[in-house]
């Protein structure tokens, strides 16, 4: 059985170790947006397909795939949606926070309305939305004292005022109230990117009674079998039909 697994989250990883503890073939696929990225055990192939017809030609090669990647990487699940006509596609996906809102989140459609939203309600945000998004908040919160925390170093130029932390989660619920505190924060700002790694930031605005903003999560392509754990995407690789045989490799060396 061999899998292709689109990665880039905590999902991806424990799959593609499951999976491979299971005895399948896994390759995980990462997009290389991160420097030093948390690698997957099994095969790992880094970079873009070339869109739907590139990720079509590479899924060939497969019995079946699991989209585990962010829930904010609306593309490539558009994608494979759209190339996965002869191989079984998976969707995997974690909860995302609408059943733990509280009254003090403010849910926005996208990054803009979170920036103005973020700059109406605070002079001192702590911005959490990640490194590709930051451009769209720079022009609304330009006179804000505004911490960023991402992985890598930002691509945009950003103001003055703001203060880049790079971190990477899982984070502590002390680690981010200190956090908060220290920076004075008055409005947190995230994804509804769901899950628990990040879950504890929620937790920590809740103690210091900060508004959060969450940008809602992106569609999902129609038609895709989803499911929201690691386990359930495990048994559904388990229950897929045996492997189609694949034309041997041409016989045969140079010279
Ligand atoms: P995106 O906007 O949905 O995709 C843009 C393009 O990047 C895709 O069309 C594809 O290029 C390439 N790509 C994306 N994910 C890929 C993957 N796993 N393997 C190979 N190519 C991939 O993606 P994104 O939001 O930039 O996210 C990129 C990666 O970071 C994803 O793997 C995602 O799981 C991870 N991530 C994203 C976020 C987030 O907030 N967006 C957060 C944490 C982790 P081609 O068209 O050339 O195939």
């Amino acid at each position: 059985m061999k899998v292709l697994v689109l990665g880039g989250t905590a999902e991806a990883r424990s799959l593609a170790a499951a999976l491979v503890d299971d005895g399948v073939d896994v390759t995980t696929s990462l997009a290389g947006r991160v420097a030093e990225p948390r690698l997957p055990v099994g095969a790992v192939r880094v970079g873009g397909f070339g869109g739907v017809a590139g990720l079509a030609a590479y899924a060939r090669d497969f019995d079946a795939i699991v989209d585990a990647t962010h829930p904010f990487a609306a593309q490539i699940s558009a994608h494979a949606a759209a190339a996965c006509d002869d191989v079984p596609l998976l969707r995997l996906q974690r909860p995302g926070w609408a059943d733990r809102s509280a009254p003090a989140w403010v849910w926005v459609d996208d990054h803009d309305a979170a920036a103005a939203a973020a700059a109406e309600l605070g002079e001192r945000p702590f911005l959490t939305v990640g490194r590709q998004a930051l451009g769209r908040f720079t022009g609304p919160l330009a006179g804000a004292s505004v911490l960023v925390r991402v992985v890598d170093d930002p691509e945009v130029a950003l103001p003055d005022t703001w203060e880049v932390l790079r971190d990477r989660g899982p984070y502590a619920l002390e680690d981010e109230t200190a956090l908060m505190q220290g920076h004075d924060a008055d409005v947190l700002v995230t994804k509804d990117s769901g899950g628990d790694h990040t879950w504890p930031k929620m937790q920590a605005a809740a103690g210091l009674r900060i508004p959060v903003v969450v940008v809602r999560r992106p569609s999902t392509p129609a038609g895709v079998t989803t499911v929201s754990g690691v386990d359930d995407a495990v048994r559904w690789v388990r229950s897929r039909p045996a492997p189609r045989p694949r034309p041997a490799a041409p016989a045969g060396g140079p010279g």
